[in-house]
């Protein structure tokens, strides 16, 4: 009789944007429940297409190049290795499945549209030759059973949905790294591809990191690491145009992002800081900031693709002139001194603290009054921590707030345009 525990499947592991050891419970059950696992990653053509919507920057592929070294170099410390593919997993992992005898195949949830599209079409082919897609939650501080309100239930004011889960839910431990795995053997895992491999073609050489920091696993837990020290000076290490006025800037998101880091780990870590060195306001901040990273996906899992509807873009008459303002934004040439300086940082660094992309933003929106999408699709490309809920999310509650209304996360159109020395729009 097989037992929920008996050992005797093969697991394929495909990592996504959870490419880590520590905290890992999708990893540590497949461990736990497999005589061998098969960890994969995917390069998916349509980041690197010159004509896909989803394209990445090159500096933000060079964090992702890290991020998947570093997983590679922590499998073969433990025996094994990282599987790597260029392609579309949907057009592979069926086939890796009989090709390695593999039982069932273990993923991450994702909450955006493109990534749960990708996540269905696997599931329907794997469907077909009947293995299992199971699906895990490991992106939020909070496991949505977890929370104090069915999903449905969710507030969607931010004060009110991080005041209830902070009263009456609690984040879990992390799950420990793991020091043993088996592996499945294989003849060929693959290389890392380089940066003209993915463009399909030469890509200039690129010798600037994104925003001075390097992907991967270890980098992002020794950068929180010095974080979180009483005499930490990296909170401020990017150019002032780019300061936040706050003056604090962790710059944790991009290891937030491709999931070298774990919310609930970063969480655990602030908390032990504060214990040893007392709170203060860059913790709590931190805090803060995680609790805003669980609302926005959790209102994409409250409503899905129809959250990102209804915010009509605001254009005006004359769309080619729109046109050009819309070029002249991207480039940092709209001749306004504090934008501009944000929109060359963001394209020479991957990186904007949130004041700057506040500012960017709302200049694009209530000034210029250009589609808030497009906005948020050249965010998408450029930010080297783009997360789907993160980005969308907040242009849109950027773009759903008007003049002499707070939206629903607090943002302030007024005080906003105030700062950039705008008068309020009517
Ligand atoms: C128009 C716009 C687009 C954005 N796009 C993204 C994006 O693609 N990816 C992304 O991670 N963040 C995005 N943000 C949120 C925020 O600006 C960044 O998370 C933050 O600037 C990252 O810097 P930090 O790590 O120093 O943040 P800290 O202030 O140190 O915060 C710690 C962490 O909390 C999370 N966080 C903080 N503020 C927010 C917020 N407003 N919304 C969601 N999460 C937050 C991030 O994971 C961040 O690393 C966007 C904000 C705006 C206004």
């Amino acid at each position: 009789m097989s037992s929920p525990l008996m050992k005797s499947n093969r697991i394929l592991v495909w990592f996504r944007n959870d490419l880590r050891l520590h905290d890992n419970e999708m990893l540590v059950e497949a461990i736990a429940k497999s005589e061998a696992i098969l960890p994969v990653y995917f390069f998916d053509p349509r980041h690197f297409d010159e004509t896909g919507f989803h394209r990445s920057s090159v500096l933000r592929t060079k964090f992702l190049l890290e991020s998947v070294a570093d997983l590679r170099r922590s499998f073969q410390r433990l025996g094994g290795d990282l599987l790597i593919i260029h392609g579309l997993p949907e057009d592979h992992i069926a086939g890796l499945v009989e090709q390695y005898a593999i039982t069932e195949v273990y993923h991450h949830r994702e909450v955006a549209p493109a990534e749960t599209r990708v996540s269905a079409n696997v599931e329907d082919r794997l469907w077909k030759i009947e293995v299992n897609l199971k699906h895990f939650i490991g992106h939020t501080l909070y496991n949505k059973e977890d929370l104090p309100f069915p999903i449905k239930d969710i507030p969607d004011v931010f004060t009110q949905f991080r005041k209830k889960t902070e009263r009456d839910a609690i984040v879990k431990a992390c799950f420990d790294i793991p020091l043993e795995i088996n592996f499945v053997s294989s003849e060929e895992w693959g290389s890392l591809p380089s940066l003209d491999e993915l463009y399909g073609s030469v890509v200039p050489e690129h010798d600037v990191q994104a925003a001075g920091l390097s992907g991967g696993e270890q980098e992002g837990l020794k950068h929180l690491d010095d974080l979180l020290r009483p005499d930490s000076s990296i909170y401020i290490k990017v150019s002032a145009r780019n300061a936040d006025p706050s003056g604090y800037i962790s710059q944790l998101s991009p290891w937030l992002s491709l999931g070298c880091l774990s919310p609930r780990m970063v969480y655990w870590a602030v908390k032990a800081a504060e214990e040893r060195f007392g709170n203060n306001t860059n913790f709590t901040n931190l805090i803060l900031g995680l609790f805003k990273r669980d609302y926005f996906r959790f209102m994409f899992k409250k409503h899905g693709a129809p959250y990102l509807e209804g915010t009509t873009p605001v254009m005006g008459k004359d769309d080619a002139l729109l046109d050009a303002s819309f070029e002249q934004w991207k480039k940092g040439e709209t001749g306004h001194a504090q934008v501009d300086g944000y929109m060359k940082s963001l394209a020479e660094t991957g990186y904007l603290s949130n004041y700057g992309r506040v500012l960017a933003a709302t200049f694009l929106v209530h000034v210029l009054k250009y589609d808030w999408m497009k906005g948020a699709a050249h965010f998408e490309e450029h930010l080297v921590d783009y997360t789907a809920a993160s980005n969308w999310g907040n242009w849109k509650c950027i773009a759903d707030s008007v003049s002499g209304l707070k939206s629903k996360n607090g943002f302030d159109v007024d005080k906003y345009l105030k700062i950039l020395n705008i008068p309020a729009v009517a």
